[in-house]
């Protein structure tokens, strides 16, 4: 089996949201426009955290933690957000219903409700098609991160055709994919010889919260300031 895991270099990162921007075209994320998002309602899979310390200005891409344990599934009444068989959080949008319970319990404010996607639409139209009584609702869905899971169903796919496992470097997200200075690493955990085993055995690794006890499967890699700002 394959684990999935992602380790984020701080030092790497540039902030420039390239990762934001790959990540909305890959998975096909409405891009709201200004308004919307002074109303808190910005839609993106991965987001790219700013702090101003001193003189520097620090950058923290957030995407999903793929929790081992998440609290948001423990809230959705549904069954909507669980883990496969790899151990990935996923979300059944389908099941989804709307309360929106697993977002106000992540952490991590990493889970976005898409307002413009009607899942649940072409259930209710059925329903109101058999019973003229029943009135079509249209709920939007929440959407979070997949790890591309596209990506790895396609990866899989190539390589059970080649009779082999997924190899290192094959599987790569698209927001991994773009990032210009290589500060995304995405691959399998079960895997010794991988990037991202190398990258999270750092001393600099580091989860998000760690003191919540989530297990993230995203981790990060401390930046590391030197004392004089003007050497960096
Ligand atoms: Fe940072 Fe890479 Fe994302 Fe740019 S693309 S913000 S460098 S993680």
């Amino acid at each position: 089996d394959y684990k999935w895991g992602m380790a984020i270099d701080l030092n790497a990162c540039i902030g420039c949201a390239a990762c934001t921007i790959a990540c909305q075209a890959e998975n096909n994320i409405p891009v709201v426009g200004k308004e919307e998002v002074a109303r808190g309602r910005s839609m993106h899979w991965i987001r790219v955290d700013r702090y101003v310390a001193g003189p520097r200005t620090l950058f923290q891409p957030v995407p999903c933690m793929h929790c081992e344990h998440a609290p948001c599934e423990e809230v959705c009444p549904v069954g909507a957000t669980m883990h496969d068989s790899e151990g990935l959080n996923v979300q059944v949008y389908n099941r989804c219903i709307g309360t929106r319970f697993c977002s106000n319990n992540c952490p991590y404010k990493v889970r976005r409700f898409n307002f413009l996607q009607y899942a649940n639409q072409q259930v209710e139209s059925l329903k109101a098609l058999q019973n003229p009584e029943v009135t079509v609702r249209r709920r939007g869905v929440m959407e979070k991160c997949s790890y591309c899971l596209q990506r790895i169903t396609r990866a899989r796919i190539e390589a059970e055709k080649a009779g082999r496992r997924i190899r290192d470097g094959e599987m790569v997200t698209a927001c991994q994919a773009v990032c210009p200075t290589r500060a995304i690493r995405f691959g399998d955990l079960n895997d010794p010889a991988s990037d991202v085993v190398a990258a999270k055995a750092s001393p600099l690794d580091y989860h998000l919260l760690e003191e919540l006890n989530t297990r993230p499967r995203t981790s990060y890699l401390r930046r590391v300031l030197n004392p004089d700002p003007e050497l960096e």
